[in-house]
């Protein structure tokens, strides 16, 4: 469960911060923390970090199986253990173990402060731009808190308790998911979708006609960066729908790079694909690429340097610049496939067995040859003759499974 063996780390801090003894009872924790959490609580001038302290550290003792992972390994093993979410709204652990509004309902931090959605959208790109670097201007439309009623929904600013919830915002169910196991789940009210409040019809703000936030357009200039990489997310904080007590959530965009013709990326680096005729291959190339900047690259062998088919090679620096080193860049490199003639000239092959290696002689006297028998060499598509005797095979083997089909799929089974 724990990415690295998890190291002997401080497993007495909670304790300490609750003030109790390693070895406190559930009922002593639940006491120490009560006491304590009503001593700290923002609302009456507490401090808002040991307010988030003391709710983590009751968080995880409260916890039998928390607890244990605590006490052998400390807190860093929970936080790898718990995704590096690092646990809940502390106002979320002090109303649930108050139930509901903890000073009588007159504080608006008793309240739930949901966090709002986060809306990610794709953003296609080219090669070129996550290449050169580019950005984007996107419009965007969304809500924002009405500014004529400051998000109240209301002319008055009044608002009335929402039957529904009797203005907690919440409601809970109680569910039973065992013998004697039951589950108290708290959910936002339906009704008030969560605000506690309703308002008079008569009372609704014109601009928003009571629903707290109106539709408002933005652009956002999405900068893309050398060396970005598909996939990759580009994070706008507090840019999504505003909610009143909310936390905004964030706009996320995600790269998609878009396949390009000519080039494949890999990484930092560069793949393109380049034929040569036989001639070339044998006796020297050159050709002129056209980079992802419009840069023209001259291409061309060494000197009496024979390119094999299916041969690789490589341009230092000229590969995907790395983001946020754009100075430095991957390869860019080359596989070559070879174009071969279909079909020779006696002309033609005489010329060229003059300047190439001469061929294997057969060890074998005329004699010997004539008692050899004759074949004739046909031409194959292997991938597909192989694929279609797979298709048979599989065929062959579907057909054998229904005439005995019982006692195979009984052999299966075992
Ligand atoms: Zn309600
Ligand atoms: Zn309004």
């Amino acid at each position: 469960m724990f990415g690295r063996a998890p190291k002997k780390s401080n497993n007495t801090k909670y304790y300490e911060v609750l003030g109790v003894p390693k070895s406190a009872s559930q009922d002593d924790l639940k006491k120490a923390y009560r006491k304590a959490a009503i001593k700290n609580h923002p609302d009456k001038g507490g401090d808002p970090e040991k307010f988030k302290e003391l709710a983590q550290a009751y968080e995880v003792l409260s916890d039998p199986e928390k607890r244990e992972i605590y006490d052998q390994y400390g807190e860093d093993a929970l936080k790898e253990g718990m995704g590096g979410g690092g646990g809940h709204d502390p106002f979320d652990i002090f109303s649930s173990f108050f139930g509901g509004s903890p000073f009588g309902g007159g504080s608006s931090r008793g309240r739930r402060q949901r966090r709002g959605e986060d809306v990610i959208h794709p953003l296609k790109v080219s090669l070129e731009d996550l290449y050169n670097g580019t950005s984007k201007k996107l419009s965007l439309s969304r809500n924002v808190i009405c500014r004529k009623c400051k998000g109240k929904g209301s002319k008055s600013g009044a608002s009335m308790k929402c039957s529904g919830c009797q203005g907690i915002g919440m409601k809970v169910t109680i569910r039973q998911f065992g013998p004697g196991m039951i589950q108290q789940m708290q959910h936002p009210c339906n009704e008030c979708k969560g605000t506690g409040e309703t308002i008079n019809e008569k009372d609704r703000c014109l601009q928003c006609k009571g629903e707290k936030v109106v539709q408002e357009k933005k652009v956002l200039e999405v900068v893309v960066e050398k060396g970005m990489q598909n996939g990759q997310k580009i994070t706008f904080p507090g840019e999504a729908d505003e909610a009143p007590d909310t936390v905004t959530g964030d706009i996320v965009f995600i790269l998609q790079q878009k396949d390009h013709p000519k080039f494949k990326r890999k990484g930092d680096d560069i793949f393109y694909e380049h034929t040569l005729s036989l001639t070339e291959a044998l006796c020297g190339f050159q050709f002129v690429l056209t980079h992802l900047d419009n840069r023209q690259l001259l291409i061309k062998s060494n000197p009496g340097e024979v390119v094999k088919p299916d041969q690789f090679k490589a341009i230092d620096d000229e590969g995907m610049p790395m983001y946020q080193r754009p100075f430095m860049r991957g390869k860019l490199y080359i596989h070559f496939t070879v174009d071969f003639p279909d079909s020779l000239t006696p002309d033609q092959c005489k010329a060229l067995e003059a300047v190439l290696p001469p061929r294997q002689a057969l060890q074998m006297t005329e004699m010997e040859l004539d008692e050899c028998e004759e074949t004739i060499l046909n031409n194959v598509n292997i991938e597909e003759e192989m694929r279609r005797k797979q298709a048979q095979s599989q065929e062959a083997y579907d057909e054998d499974d229904d005439v005995h089909g019982g006692a195979r799929v009984q052999c299966a089974q075992q």
